[in-house]
């Protein structure tokens, strides 16, 4: 099966090898070297000397756990949304009681920095600012370094949801002063889905000493205590460490800056290839993620039809829109394993597909 969407994401040999290994004491010295090993590898990718946490739990996990542990009860966040995981961050935050201010921006488009430095001067009570790096939903990278600049300018804290560019797009977690960065497993990491992970600044240390929001599976503290034994709090995901223990070999014997090039020229290429079959793309070309691609369908095609028909007939599982706008596109996800012929395969069948559906009309 050609599987592209954006996570999970196909497994590589070695690592599906790896997740059939016996089980170990979570206790043990076995995996306390393990904990340590795939921790420092995941610094590497994340570009920090900060403490980075693993959790066990999908990535909207980690988004709750940064809530829980760094705020209190009417505080007042500002929260970024381009898309679908924008809006989810928001609403966690609301769903915990926070002081919520929404800064939207059009879907295909990227949050403007600008906007964002007026909204924090005009309300100095925000404390922290939630923004996705890249979001998944619209297929559109957020300009990171420059949000940083002007929420760091001011002092704010910073959470960045990068569950699906840390490890496939650049992200300078410390040059660019992020306090908590997050990923997950089964994005660009080439293993499966259940471990998240979370980067934590000096700063997000201080908010948390003095976050008031009850929490208890996932307090930072408790796993900073563990982790300097070589434990987790309660049981981890242990078959995923050994996952990722092999993808992160990979990904760092092919070596960050390659890691990075790689993302971007399949996405190029799955961008070109979406382009000649006539279809529109999705996101403002400036800001095109290097993950993932959303383009129209051809007018009046219902996405869940074509997505049917790519299954039944080839073989091929794309993703379908999002939210307001899960009809009328489609998604491919690029990263993690993935190389230019397995873009060829799914554009052919999408090709074939709409060609059997549909003529496409002339915009
Ligand atoms: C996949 C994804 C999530 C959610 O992760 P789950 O593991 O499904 O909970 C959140 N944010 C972004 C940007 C994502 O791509």
């Amino acid at each position: 099966m050609n599987l592209r969407i954006p996570g999970p994401t196909p497994l590589p040999p070695d690592v599906l090898q790896a997740l059939s290994r016996q089980m170990i004491n979570h206790r043990g010295p076995e995996f306390a070297s393990l904990i340590a090993e795939v921790t420092n590898q995941l610094k590497y990718f994340f570009q920090t000397e900060n403490d980075l946490l693993i959790l066990t739990g999908s990535g909207t996990g980690a988004m709750e756990a940064s809530i829980v542990n760094t705020l209190s009860p009417g505080e007042r966040v500002l929260a970024v949304s381009i898309g679908n995981f924008g809006d989810r961050f928001a609403e966690i935050a609301t769903q915990f009681g926070l002081d919520v201010v929404k800064i939207g921006f059009p879907m295909g488009q990227a949050a403007d920095p600008d906007e964002i430095a007026r909204k924090l001067d005009a309300d100095r009570d925000i404390t922290t600012v939630l923004v996705t790096h890249n979001e998944t939903s619209t297929g559109v990278t957020n300009d990171l370094e420059a949000i940083s600049a002007v929420v760091k300018g001011r002092d704010k804290l910073l959470i960045v949801d990068g569950i699906s560019s840390v490890g496939s797009v650049e992200v300078k977690t410390d040059a660019w002063g992020c306090d908590v960065v997050l990923s997950g497993s089964q994005k660009g990491w080439m293993a499966p889905p259940g471990l998240a992970f979370a980067s934590l600044s000096k700063l997000a240390w201080e908010r948390h000493a003095n976050a008031k929001l009850p929490r208890m599976y996932w307090d930072f503290t408790a796993a900073k205590k563990y982790l300097e034994h070589g434990e987790t709090p309660f049981t981890p995901a242990i078959s995923v460490f050994y996952a990722l223990q092999v993808s992160l070999q990979s990904l760092r014997e092919e070596g960050r800056d390659e890691v990075f090039a790689r993302h971007a020229r399949i996405a190029k290429h799955a961008r070109d290839r979406v382009s000649s079959l006539g279809l529109r793309l999705f996101a403002d070309p400036k800001h095109a993620s290097n993950t993932v691609t959303a383009f129209y369908t051809p007018e009046g095609v219902d996405s869940r039809v074509i997505a049917k028909e790519l299954e039944e007939k080839y073989d091929t599982v794309v993703a379908v829109g999002q939210g307001a706008i899960t009809a009328t596109t489609m998604r491919f996800g690029h990263l993690g394993w993935v190389s230019e012929a397995d873009i060829d395969v799914a554009a052919d069948a999408v090709g074939k597909t709409i060609e059997r559906l549909a003529t496409i009309p002339a915009r």
